[in-house]
């Protein structure tokens, strides 16, 4: 075991603040991390607040974790010494049942191990997220950063990259077709991007009118700001939505705007429920769908693909004493378009 520098919440609600966590000692198939960046999801607010409920609590945030290899154990294989790796949203998973056979570890019937706010497989280890200085992960839930993408802008790929490359690929986004992206924050940019290096034709519906020109520049063809009179004239003109909103929204309004048997995914994570009238479905046979984040296996493909084409997160790399201020900020809509935390300011005990 060692004892590690952290930042994390005391308990639901509270500010984050330095304290210290226990890393296990690396097992045969597990490497150490020295986390140097680490990204800023919505989801670390919605979970350090404990809106979605049965938080575990102390709590250190953070799944879009980069760090650079410095211990591996015996039979761990996978990375050198040195080697850049990315650790997502889960660090374990019982690898036996059918999802776990099917790559698809985001399912895992005992349910994964989620890399903070949950245990290990013992099911009594609590987990304890990025903002830290080390990580010690299965080496079968590390995922190789490619050559080339810039360890920080990456940083963000290993959550918000995948979470929205996922529903592009299983719902087979093609070139030519007409996809609409619902919020430009940190997973609605990478979906912009994403949806773009596919080929699509990508509008992006926002709140926020002063986003239009970075919409734009990411590579949207089409900006609305949302409003009842904007959406009513779209009707039916995409074939494709992607809502990634933090906060409760109308949806039969979007669903208005799929050209019939057209699909709706949901990976926006709002805490509170908002009624599907049936009739915004049967009119059209049009389909509304969730996603959750992505397996492990399609995650490095998602990074391969991000290498191929170039992409990575717009980041504001911010030291970790800053992380309050960015959480307001993020609420408020005013990321552009994901915070990454500098670990390297975690360092120092006395910061
Ligand atoms: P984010 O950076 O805060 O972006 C959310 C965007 O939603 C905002 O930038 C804003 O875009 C829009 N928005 C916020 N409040 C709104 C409101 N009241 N009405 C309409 N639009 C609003 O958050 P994120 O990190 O991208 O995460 C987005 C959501 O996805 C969160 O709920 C998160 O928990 C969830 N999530 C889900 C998964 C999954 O596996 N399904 C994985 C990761 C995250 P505009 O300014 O353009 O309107
Ligand atoms: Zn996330
Ligand atoms: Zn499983």
């Amino acid at each position: 075991m060692s004892t590690v520098h952290a930042w994390g919440a005391a308990k639901a609600g509270a500010p984050l603040a330095p304290m210290t966590i226990e890393r296990r000692a690396p097992g045969p198939h597990d490497v150490v991390l020295e986390v140097l960046f680490c990204g800023v999801c919505h989801s670390d607010i919605h979970q350090v607040r404990d809106e979605w409920t049965g938080g575990l609590f102390p709590m250190v945030p953070g799944h879009e974790v980069v760090g650079r290899v410095i211990a591996r154990g015996s039979e761990a294989t996978k990375f050198e010494l040195g080697a850049l790796a990315g650790v997502g949203c889960m660090v374990d998973s019982c690898r036996q049942c059918g999802p776990c056979h099917d790559h698809e570890e985001q399912f895992c019937e005992a349910g994964s191990a989620l890399t903070y706010n949950g245990t290990e497989m013992d099911r009594k280890t609590p987990t304890f997220g990025g903002y830290s200085t080390q990580l010690v992960v299965a080496e079968d839930f590390a995922v190789r950063i490619p050559d080339g993408l810039d360890p920080a802008a990456a940083a963000p790929l290993l959550c918000a990259g995948i979470t929205t490359y996922s529903p592009l690929r299983q719902w087979k986004v093609k070139a030519g077709d007409r996809v609409g992206v619902i919020g430009l924050g940190g997973l609605g940019h990478m979906a912009v991007k994403l949806a773009v290096s596919m080929g699509a034709a990508v509008t992006v519906f926002s709140t926020s009118a002063s986003k239009e020109a970075d919409a734009r520049r990411l590579g949207a063809t089409g900006f609305v700001v949302t409003t009842p009179e904007a959406l009513g004239a779209l009707a039916g003109r995409f074939d494709f939505l992607l809502d990634t909103v933090s906060a409760e929204h109308d949806y039969n309004a979007f669903l208005n705007l799929l050209r019939p048997r057209g699909a709706m995914v949901l990976v926006g994570a709002p805490a509170t429920a908002a009624p599907v009238h049936p009739f915004s479905l049967i009119m059209g046979s049009r389909i509304l769908a969730g996603s959750a984040i992505g397996g492990i296996a399609e995650t490095q493909e998602m990074l391969d693909h991000c290498a191929a084409h170039g992409i990575v997160s717009d980041i504001e790399l911010i030291p970790i004493q800053q992380i309050n201020a960015a959480y307001e900020r993020v609420l408020k809509s005013d990321v552009r378009y994901r915070f990454v935390i500098d670990v390297s300011t975690l360092r120092d005990p006395a910061a």
